[in-house]
């Protein structure tokens, strides 16, 4: 078992009837298996060649600007639509009831970038795909992509790998 599943809080029926909600920020708060986490992450990508990390909103900017710190990069805000004052790229998303927005500052990046994409977990890969075609548009590609928590039966990881990026998580619940 991953070391890290002892820090991860479960909260059940959050934020609805059925959802095994992975709460994170227990990890967030303790002084040995944050600065741990990050480390292991940094490690991994310390000569890959990243140009930047990109985070999304907001469990992705906490973990995603540690990362790019350690790494010596800049770091790109993938927000909720709506928050970017400068000019965006947009794109749209559907969730299990519904659909969401996603945007990336058209100037975010240089043509060519290699970006490293952080978020905590991935369960559909909705969030993670939307924000990787954010970043394409952009000018640049998602060569990595790293999270804490990978819910595999949800796909997530699969339809991101279709795009050739290289994905690495912490922990696997196969549990939903
Ligand atoms: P998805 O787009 O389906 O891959 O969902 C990923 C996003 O939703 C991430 O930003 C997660 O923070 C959040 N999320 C989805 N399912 C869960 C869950 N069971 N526990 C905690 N967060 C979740």
């Amino acid at each position: 078992m991953s070391w890290i599943k002892e820090y991860v809080r479960t909260i059940p029926d959050y934020p609805k009837p059925g959802i095994m909600f992975r709460d994170v920020t227990t990890i967030f708060e303790n002084d040995v298996a944050f600065p741990k986490m990050i480390t292991e992450f940094a490690d991994r990508y310390k000569d890959n060649g990243i140009d930047k990390v990109a985070g999304i909103e907001a469990r992705g900017f906490i973990l995603g600007g540690a990362i790019a710190h350690i790494l010596g990069v800049g770091f790109i805000t993938i927000r909720k639509e709506g928050k970017l004052p400068r000019e965006t790229h947009n794109e749209r998303y559907l969730l299990e009831y519904g659909e969401d927005a996603l945007e990336i500052h058209k100037d975010a990046l240089n043509e060519g970038d290699n970006i490293l994409l952080v978020d905590d977990l991935i369960a559909t890969g909705g969030t993670a795909v939307a924000a990787l075609k954010l970043i394409e548009k952009a000018g640049g590609s998602v060569t990595d992509a790293c999270f804490i928590i990978d819910l595999p039966e949800l796909g997530g990881c699969s339809a991101l790998q279709a795009k050739e990026c290289n994905i690495f998580t912490l922990a696997t619940y196969e549990e939903l």
